[in-house]
């Protein structure tokens, strides 16, 4: 340090300044140091303190770097730093940085260091002041810390706040603030009119009263909409209040701002919960821990035949809770048992019902209630009980009850009528069964199992085309998948029954009970009709007097033959044949014996046929024989046989009698009526050539 001041500012007795800053220098809460080159000449009792170095003589022996670790935060060697730092300081006269310093005890802490060039007579020489900054460094890291947090709890309340500046309008938005407006947090748009923007139209007005109104009297309270860019609408709620400059005018208003949506929504849900509570048809109470009645609905009133309470459908809790018009003795949840259920159902509730409720949160029973009048209801009851999940100890018991009388006379009525179709299933004169859309029997009645010769067990479940014959199983599948798809089928089957098979007629009808598609159907034993029909179609087809089939069967038949014949190419040859001299029997004999002439005829033909062959009456004494599988050849050698036959049998009381007989097969493009033709051509060419012959088709004679 240079002496030369003392000598030119001293005065004797007075503090000279060279004492002044001594003692500045001594008593300075900064580290001083002098440096020479980057060698310590000098340093305070700060520095000393500051750095832990025993004494000055230990101070000025040290290099600045040893008072510094080996490298900075940054990874440059200290002693390279270092030199760049005076350097800097000798050529710009100051240097301003952060510098880690080493304490003698070896610790290491933050510092903010200022060099400074003193240009003294003997040269520079660098003045070093360092104030430790890790103290400050740490708060303000602390600081950032809380800051975040708060912003991050701001973000997570959805909480924002703004602030606007009175005289300038300019408006600031925190960043949550930002996201719950929609604004774009790195360029929030600070004007009124910007935030305007963002408040549904139909409430501007009142956030503009509600400023005004702040002006007036400090305090900003507003609730109002938001239409997000998604068409969603948001509830928010703006707290704040405004503050004044020194003279008293209105300078800032503060305020919070908070989307108080899922609030809303939770209100609203707790509004409609009241309003259903309120308007179900179930009688509701609540009792709290204690006993006392809580709440009662409007259903519940009516029941007791109490005054309706308007606007009261929660009653409040607390010791104001009003009581009034409840006519029941709340003091305990057994006391209101026994005054509204009668005996048998109170004892129910309070042994049964309360400490299963209390025990598991939830019971339910049928149970009786008194209504207004007296009367005994049948109710069904459910107790619901909330508890301390902690102490267990009783919160809150809630009953609903619904009047169940018309369940009840319901049941009753469901119960004649099961009754009834039972007694309609036994008596019914066939089978009765259920099949759920699978096709499996679900029900069946006592006949099902007498017919069937199966148990119940056996039945249940079973698929029903199982009691059916194999034959019958493909179209039966069909007619119930009928049934499910347009409502009705009605199928003809043979149920397997006992060993044997019996034809019956199955009627099958769609019905869904409880949501579930089945298929109820009776089966009639139809043996007997069928038996009937069988023997109708017979007389139907027959000729009375002969036996042999009439002329319309015989249409049918050629025709269905030729059409095989057409599509297969199988032969098929045709006779065709009349009595001779027929006329002369019933002249000679009568009709009648005529009549037994024509039946023994066709005996004695039929006998000579096999069974595939169809012996046909045409008309008067004229007959047709159909022979399938059967060349032209073959069928004149059959018709040949057929003569003869014939012509060897008596007919007695008219002796013997002969045919003649025309032979033709199928042909291509043949019609019934041109295998007719060329039969009757050949037949009557037997009758011009003396009767009692067969004559085959002539290939002259075109098939027409
Ligand atoms: P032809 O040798 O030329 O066949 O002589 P025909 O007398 O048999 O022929 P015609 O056609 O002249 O006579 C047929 C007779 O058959 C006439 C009719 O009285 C008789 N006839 C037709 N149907 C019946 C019947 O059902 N019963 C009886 N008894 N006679 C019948
Ligand atoms: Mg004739
Ligand atoms: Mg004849």
């Amino acid at each position: 340090m240079a002496m030369a001041d003392k000598r030119r500012h001293g005065r004797p007795g007075a503090p000279s300044d060279l004492d002044r800053y001594r003692a500045a220098f001594e008593q300075s809460r900064d580290a001083i140091l002098f440096l020479e080159g980057d060698r310590v000449r000098d340093g305070n009792p700060a520095a000393l303190d500051l750095f832990g170095v025993p004494d000055k003589a230990t101070l000025t022996t040290l290099r600045i770097t040893d008072l510094s670790p080996a490298c900075q935060p940054d990874g440059r060697p200290s002693e390279q730093a270092a030199i760049a730092c005076i350097d800097q300081a000798l050529h710009r006269g100051k240097a301003l940085f952060e510098w880690v310093h080493r304490r003698w005890d070896g610790t290491e802490f933050l510092t903010e260091v200022l060099l400074s060039r003193l240009d003294l007579d003997g040269g520079p020489e660098i003045l070093v002041s360092v104030r430790d900054i890790s103290a400050r460094r740490e708060t303000e890291a602390i600081l950032q810390r809380r800051e975040k947090e708060l912003a991050e709890a701001h973000r997570i309340a959805r909480l924002g706040g703004w602030t606007a500046d009175l005289r300038t309008g300019e408006i600031h938005w925190s960043d949550e603030a930002c996201r719950i407006l929609n604004m774009d947090p790195s360029r929030p748009d600070g004007t009124l009119e910007s935030f305007m923007r963002t408040v549904h139209p139909d409430d501007r007005k009142k956030v503009r009263t509600a400023i005004d109104h702040a002006l007036d009297t400090g305090h900003l309270h507003v609730d109002h909409r938001l239409l997000d860019p998604d068409g969603r609408m948001r509830a928010l709620r703006h707290r704040g209040q405004v503050e004044s400059d020194s003279d008293g005018k209105p300078a800032r208003m503060i305020a919070a701002l908070q989307d108080i949506t899922e609030q809303r929504e939770l209100e609203d849900n707790l509004r409609r919960m009241a309003a259903i509570l309120e308007h179900t048809q179930d009688v509701v109470t609540m009792h709290d821990g204690e006993g006392a009645m809580l709440f009662m609905n409007a259903a519940a009133r009516q029941f007791f035949g109490l005054p309706e309470v308007a606007g009261r459908a929660l009653a409040r809790t607390g010791d104001d809770r009003d009581r009034s018009g409840l006519p029941l003795q709340t003091l305990s949840v057994e006391e209101t048992v026994r005054h509204v259920h009668p005996d048998w159902a109170a004892r129910k509730v309070v042994e049964e019902g309360l400490p299963c409720a209390r025990q598991t949160g939830f019971w339910e029973g049928e149970t009786a209630l008194f209504d207004a009048c007296g009367q005994e209801v049948p109710v069904s009851q459910a107790i619901i009980v909330q508890r301390d999940e902690e102490t267990g100890k009783t919160l809150q018991t809630s009953t609903i009850i619904r009047d169940i009388t018309e369940r009840r006379a319901l049941e009753d009525r469901l119960r004649r009528e099961k009754t009834l179709s039972d007694s309609i299933l036994k008596s019914l004169p066939g089978v009765f069964y259920q099949l759920d859309s699978q096709g499996r029997l679900v029900r069946w009645n006592d006949r099902m199992m007498t017919v069937t010769g199966r148990t119940g067990t056996e039945l249940d479940g079973l698929n029903a085309l199982e009691i059916l014959a194999e034959e019958d199983r493909q179209a039966t599948a069909r007619a119930i998948e009928e049934v499910f798809t347009r409502g009705y089928s009605q199928i003809e089957s043979r149920l397997i029954t006992r060993g044997t098979t019996t034809p019956y007629l199955f009627n099958g009808f769609r019905v869904e009970l409880d949501g579930e598609l089945y298929l109820l159907g009776v089966g009639i034993d139809i043996t007997e009709r069928k038996r009937l029909e069988a023997a109708l179609r017979q007389k139907a087809s027959t000729d009375h007097l002969t036996g042999a089939a009439n002329r319309q069967r015989l249409d049918a038949e050629l025709k269905r033959a030729l059409a095989h014949h057409q599509r297969y190419g199988v032969p098929t040859a045709l006779v065709m044949f009349d009595l001779d001299h027929f006329k002369a029997v019933n002249d000679t004999y009568g009709h009648e014996v005529g009549d037994r002439v024509l039946l023994g005829v066709t005996a004695r033909v039929s006998r000579e046929l096999r069974d595939s062959d169809i012996l046909g009456r045409w008309g008067g004494e004229e007959f047709v024989v159909l022979l399938p599988e059967t060349g032209l050849q073959e069928g004149f050698d059959i018709a040949e046989r057929l003569r003869r036959a014939v012509e060897d049998e008596c007919f007695p009381p008219a002796g013997s009698a002969t045919i003649s007989l025309g032979v033709t097969a199928f042909r291509a493009g043949d019609t019934p009526a041109s295998v007719m033709t060329r039969a009757d051509q050949a037949l009557y060419r037997a009758k011009n050539t003396g009767r009692n012959r067969v004559m085959m088709e002539s290939e002259d004679e075109p098939a027409l």
